[in-house]
């Protein structure tokens, strides 16, 4: 095969939606049909009936679906009175929304580094991270630990510093919905978790969408309150300062038929991910998931020496193979979060990373010839 050929392949999707599509059909259409049938755009049926299917899923007592992730990390803030003089902590290699709530309650996100081989929320710069808040007099509040690129942050390691610190849990599980812990699925964790239905999130919907988990009933009540501008128990009635927060009937409809094929959807990303590790584990640092995880592969991102990654980038765009860099720029060094403390040792481990990470198509009708494709221009970068 000649190189000429070779360009004329199609490119390869970095999230394959139309794929999705295809195999559900109809059943999609049906679903939004059944809703402009019924016509009970907000608050219908299937969002009640989607609520006790995540609840379930998850393995936790309620699900409260809401209008997106960052909504929903922002509804738990807001319900547990997080408020000006308050520390939550966040990971700075994230997703911008994961730090983005805190000040919208006037509180103050405190930046914490990450681990060398999950990425996720370093324990011990956890502590040093409360230090510096302390020292700074905020009191410390609440801490979120991201389940960053599907993975599951550490929570034997996390619960016991948050208790012993009196700090809430609030797991931000957008990327990591469906992956588990010592056997136990994201969503049961902590006072209660996020987690995103955006589309090129493990599980999408067709727009925005998100859900809030808790076994905490009262938190329950505050939450759907909160969603319909804190309304009472009439609704004409405010009893809090609350927010449009509701996940659309159509929404809800579609996520319940997604649902049904998700379990079978993150056993073939982890095939993906299998075969990646395979091929790939000898020219780049490959994933490390931890024994006690299972990862729903939000993203399949390797390491690269500093000053690597771009030239891989641009090599692989020439072949039809899309990349992206999650996240180039770490939290603390944003321009609009600069300002805000970090953990007192520096973030070393954000910083080294934003510079070495690249992430490989995934999703899961990545069929074998496509991984052929990825694996056989990755090593050919990475040769030349
Ligand atoms: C996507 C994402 C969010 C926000 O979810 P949206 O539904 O886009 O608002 C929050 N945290 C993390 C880690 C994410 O990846």
């Amino acid at each position: 095969m000649n190189s000429h050929v070779k360009t004329e392949l199609a490119p390869i999707p970095f999230i394959d939606v139309a794929s999705q599509r295809a195999r559900l059909g109809t059943r999609i259409d049906e679903a939004v049909a059944r809703v402009l049938d019924h016509c009970r755009f907000v608050n219908g049926p299937e969002v009640t009936e989607l609520e006790q299917k995540l609840a379930a899923f998850a393995g936790a007592k309620h699900a409260i679906a809401c209008s997106s992730g960052t909504d929903a990390l922002a509804l738990l803030l807001m319900a547990w009175g997080v408020k000006p003089g308050d520390a939550v902590f966040c990971p700075a290699f994230t997703f911008c929304a994961t730090a983005e709530v805190v000040p919208w309650v006037g509180a103050t996100p405190v930046f914490v580094d990450v681990l060398d081989d999950t990425f996720n929320m370093d324990p011990a710069s956890l502590e040093a991270a409360i230090k510096v808040a302390v020292a700074k007099g905020l009191n410390p509040k609440v801490v979120i630990p991201v389940d960053l690129f599907g993975q599951p942050a550490d929570m034997d390691a996390i619960e016991p510093i948050a208790r012993a610190h009196g700090l809430k849990i609030l797991c931000d599980t957008a990327q990591g919905f469906g992956a588990t812990w010592n056997g136990r699925r994201t969503g049961s964790f902590g006072d209660a978790s996020a987690t995103s239905f955006f589309p090129a999130k493990p599980l999408g919907c067709f727009g925005d969408g998100g859900a809030v988990f808790t076994d905490d009933d009262e938190l329950v009540t505050v939450l759907k309150s909160l969603r319909e501008h804190g309304q009472g128990v009439d609704k004409y009635e405010n009893v809090r300062i609350g927010m449009t927060g509701r996940l659309d009937t159509i929404q809800a409809a579609i996520l319940l038929e997604k649902l049904t094929i998700f379990e079978d959807e993150i056993a073939a990303r982890q095939r993906v991910a299998d075969r990646y590790n395979a091929a790939l584990a000898d020219v780049a640092v490959v994933p490390a998931v931890d024994p006690r995880a299972t990862s729903v592969w939000a993203q399949y991102t390797i390491r690269l020496p500093h000053g690597v990654r771009d030239g891989l980038a641009a090599a692989l765009q020439k072949e039809g193979v899309p990349t992206a860099v999650y996240y180039r720029i770490p939290m603390h060094r944003q321009p609009a979060y600069a300002q805000y403390p970090a953990a007192g040792n520096g973030l070393p481990v954000c910083e080294r990373l934003a510079g070495e990470v690249i992430s490989l198509p995934m999703h899961a009708y990545l069929d074998e010839a496509a991984q052929d494709r990825v694996i056989a221009a990755v090593r050919r970068a990475l040769a030349g």
